[in-house]
């Protein structure tokens, strides 16, 4: 398998969103009337099922899922449970799904507040096993091959996006006491902090090693901060985390901090919406509320043939569905009208050399869109270097042919992840 060394020079230089560019307000949306918990699954996991529709359960109460093994969801509203299901999610991942008809008072469950006093990697992982900002947080509570470094990231990772810089501008204190607990879960004491120009003096406010990054899009891309912060290139296979390095959001410093403080499981997240005049917007829901209701909390109306996308333009995933909900790590909402929708076409590439040039990381991108458009996931890993691509969608954004070069890549890397191909190169 072909392994770059380097990265090459993005371009074009699209500049990340700043936060001159966002009201500094957040915005409240109010508690739906049903929120929907996901939690990643495989085949089977309803089978030895211990949770059940109709029980009643209080906020911020672990809600442990099957029998089988110890993953659990922490409810966010308290209500009754009326469904539990499996769903597909983007590329066809599963998860179980949870939903809770919400009351709207809320009566906190009182676990961690009775066992949650401190702040250890044991109680962390008990009571919230994903926050705001990071889906898993057991990927910084490493105990066999501890982390040595962690990079708290106050960029976002996509265009108009301002989730993780609102943070840092509103809550700089927050981060530093944040930061203390952060140390205190992961054993972990070099923290550096990555931010923008414009957020430098908030940063400096946390006591520790502030690395300014040029808001060049795809600059805060995790892999692209080890280069940048670290000199390390990672090899297609490694995550930052095989590598001694943990990267996480500025929103999830704080929701660490909040948690240990009031003796409470987070419940709610910070995300942008981006409506269809292309402003962002930042507001705070529960986890779990469908988007519709964000949307409509915004008075912005969805009509047929508009676009939704959980994420930024150039690497959000489309959802079908205004009812999907939003989890932890959801950054962001965009809604694109159906007019400014621009279709992928099945043109042949012309080979004008614009995705290579692109490419941060030097892939081939006109050879690898054809084997993949061909269905040979493996030539494309094999020959042209496909899991070395970080996901950055900039190949996608200058084709002149409007080929959907993004679509086929995460398409070739799932069909690999199915096949099994990626567990056997890594072995
Ligand atoms: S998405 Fe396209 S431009 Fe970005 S790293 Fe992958 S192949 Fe390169
Ligand atoms: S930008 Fe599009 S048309 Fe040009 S070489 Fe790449 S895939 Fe082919």
């Amino acid at each position: 398998m072909i392994k770059k060394p380097f990265f090459g020079l993005g371009k074009p230089k699209l500049k990340y969103t700043g936060i001159e560019d966002i009201e500094h307000d957040i915005q409240e949306i109010p508690l739906s009337d049903r929120v929907t918990l996901l939690l990643k699954s495989t085949e089977g996991d309803l089978d030895d099922l211990v949770l059940s529709t109709g029980a009643k359960v209080r906020t911020g109460e672990r809600l442990k899922l099957t029998a089988s093994n110890n993953r659990y969801l922490t409810s966010t509203a308290t209500g009754t449970i009326t469904d539990i299901s499996q769903t597909k999610g983007y590329s066809g991942q599963l998860f179980i799904s949870v939903s809770i008809d919400a009351e709207k008072k809320d009566l906190w469950d009182d676990g961690f507040q009775n066992k949650g006093k401190e702040p250890t990697p044991e109680t962390a992982l008990s009571f919230f096993l994903s926050l705001p900002g990071i889906s898993d947080l057991s990927s910084l509570i490493k105990t066999d091959n501890p982390l040595d470094t962690i990079i708290i990231n106050g960029l976002d990772q996509d265009l108009l996006v301002a989730t993780n810089q609102l943070i840092v501008k509103n809550e700089a204190e927050n981060l530093a006491e944040g930061i203390d607990y952060l140390k205190n879960i992961t054993g972990v004491n070099r923290i550096l902090f990555a931010v923008p120009p414009s957020l430098r003096p908030e940063a400096e406010k946390s006591g520790v090693e502030v690395k300014v990054i040029e808001p060049v899009y795809p600059n805060a891309m995790p892999r692209l901060l080890m280069k940048k912060l670290l000199g390390i290139t990672l090899s297609p296979l490694d995550s930052c985390e095989d590598m001694g390095v943990g990267v996480v959001s500025a929103e999830a410093v704080v929701a660490l901090r909040k948690a240990f403080v009031h003796r409470k499981a987070p419940i709610s997240k910070i995300l942008t919406v981006i409506d269809k005049e292309n402003r962002s917007i930042g507001v705070r829901a529960r986890i779990g509320t469908p988007v519709k209701d964000i949307l409509t909390a915004l008075n912005i109306n969805l009509t047929e043939g508009d676009r939704l996308v959980l994420g930024g333009p150039m690497a959000g995933r489309g959802i079908y569905s205004a009812d999907t909900p939003i989890r932890h790590d959801t950054d962001a909402i965009m809604v694109q009208d159906k007019g400014q929708v621009i279709s992928g076409s099945n043109d042949p590439c012309i080979n004008c050399g614009e995705c290579i040039r692109a490419c941060p990381a030097t892939l081939p991108v006109n050879m690898l869109v054809r084997v993949l458009e061909n269905g040979l996931y493996e030539e494309a890993a094999n020959e042209y270097d496909l899991l070395s691509c970080v996901e950055c969608g900039l190949c996608s954004y200058v084709c002149v042919m409007r080929i959907p070069m993004f679509h086929y890549i995460m398409l070739g890397k799932h069909e690999l992840a199915l096949t099994g191909v990626l567990e056997e190169s890594n072995g």
